[in-house]
């Protein structure tokens, strides 16, 4: 038998304690007392509070810097993580640039997928698996210096018993049932908290597609992004980690990205940052020309069938290629006010032109994928 690691018995206690408070007591107690709106309403208020604090600022902030952030942004997003009880932002941050630094690498990941659901969704945090480099925050030097992040861990503990108990507490006395919302605000709110972080971790290392890279064990799935503020898409947020949005295309779910938006349109975000439209397009499109081939491996004709997908991909990449180079050549010339307005007309038309020829080329490859996938 190896030698496990020994229990961290507070975590297992806040784990299953909460748990039981939620999924027992909770429901007792509705059913003895019954809940009102106001209990739901706050639910959903303090669930989407703390977990936009986690996807906004934990996540897509302090651990990737896809923006910069107002300090009222900050402050904000450090009382909703304290609430969210998962541990500062400094040290959720230094775990995660790990976890994307090693993914799926068993020793050195502290969530690895591939130690098996249980293990990625909470078995790390039940036992002291890195305990020699608990509190090296090397990785951090950044955050270091962001003094609302440092001000969050130094009264994290204090913080934390100030959210989950403070809030459902001063709600229990604004609507008179203390018990009901300590119940709903406090247990019911932190284990849907928790679990569905939790699932990023889990789930999202196991179910979904893989439309950008299957270099990882990360996928995309609209039904996770839906409980989780748009984390979902970890398939793409694995490959283009310091990209503001994880859900790229309009039609997807990805509330953290629409805030990060307000938050820039009412000047409390900057510095935005989104990977290079070329690159994502061209990883999805290695991704489709490496599962259309793989498909038609069974068919008696595959060698003139891979070399026609294989000839539109090639088509399609040098397009795309064409396009981005006039682009940037248009938008530069753009700049420069010296540029002949000659030179300007010309590049205009070229850039319509290699635009409807890149319309072209992408519909013919979607076809080809949507033939072979
Ligand atoms: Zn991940
Ligand atoms: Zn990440």
């Amino acid at each position: 038998m190896t030698n496990k690691p020994p229990l961290i018995w507070l975590n297992i206690t806040i784990f299953s304690v909460s748990f039981i408070l939620a999924t027992v007591v909770a429901p007792w107690y509705g059913w003895q007392f019954g809940y009102g709106a106001e209990h739901w309403i706050w639910l959903v208020v303090c669930f989407s509070f703390c977990n936009l604090s986690i996807t906004t600022g934990y996540h897509r902030l302090w651990s990737h810097k896809a923006f910069e952030a107002h300090w009222l942004v900050r402050l904000i997003c450090a009382l909703g993580g304290a609430f969210a009880l998962q541990n500062s932002a400094l040290h959720w941050a230094s775990d995660h640039r790990v976890h994307h630094k090693f993914v799926d690498q068993n020793d050195k990941d502290p969530y690895s997928a591939k130690r098996g659901f249980w293990f990625s969704h909470i078995g790390w945090m039940l036992r002291s698996y890195n305990a020699a480099t608990y509190d090296d925050y090397s990785n951090c030097r950044d955050l270091q210096k962001d003094g609302i992040a440092m001000w969050q861990h130094k009264y994290y503990v204090a913080l934390a018993i100030l959210m989950n108990l403070g809030v459902p507490i001063l709600l229990g006395l604004i609507y008179n049932d203390v018990w009901g919302m300590l119940l709903m605000i406090g247990a019911v709110r932190l284990v849907l908290n928790h679990h569905t972080t939790f699932f990023i971790n889990s789930l999202a290392h196991i179910w979904g597609k893989q439309p950008f890279t299957d270099r990882n064990t990360a996928r995309d799935n609209g039904i996770l992004a839906f409980f989780t503020f748009g984390e979902g898409y970890h398939n793409y947020h694995h490959i283009f980690e310091n990209d503001y949005r994880n859900g790229i295309y309009w039609w997807q779910y990805d509330p953290t990205k629409w805030i990060i938006r307000l938050c820039a349109w009412l000047g409390l975000a900057t510095k935005l940052r989104t990977a290079p439209a070329i690159k994502i397009e061209k990883a999805r499109a290695q991704m489709s020309l490496k599962y259309a081939t793989s498909k038609v491996t069974q068919l008696p004709n595959q060698h003139a069938i891979v070399e026609t997908i294989q000839r539109e991909f090639d088509a399609f990449i040098t397009e795309l290629h064409n396009y981005y180079d006039v682009k940037k050549q248009l938008l530069e010339s753009k700049k420069n006010s010296a540029a002949q307005r000659y030179e300007l007309s010309v590049l205009k038309a070229r850039y319509q032109q290699v635009k409807a020829e890149l319309l072209e080329k992408r519909n013919r490859w979607h076809q080809v994928v949507a033939q072979y996938a």
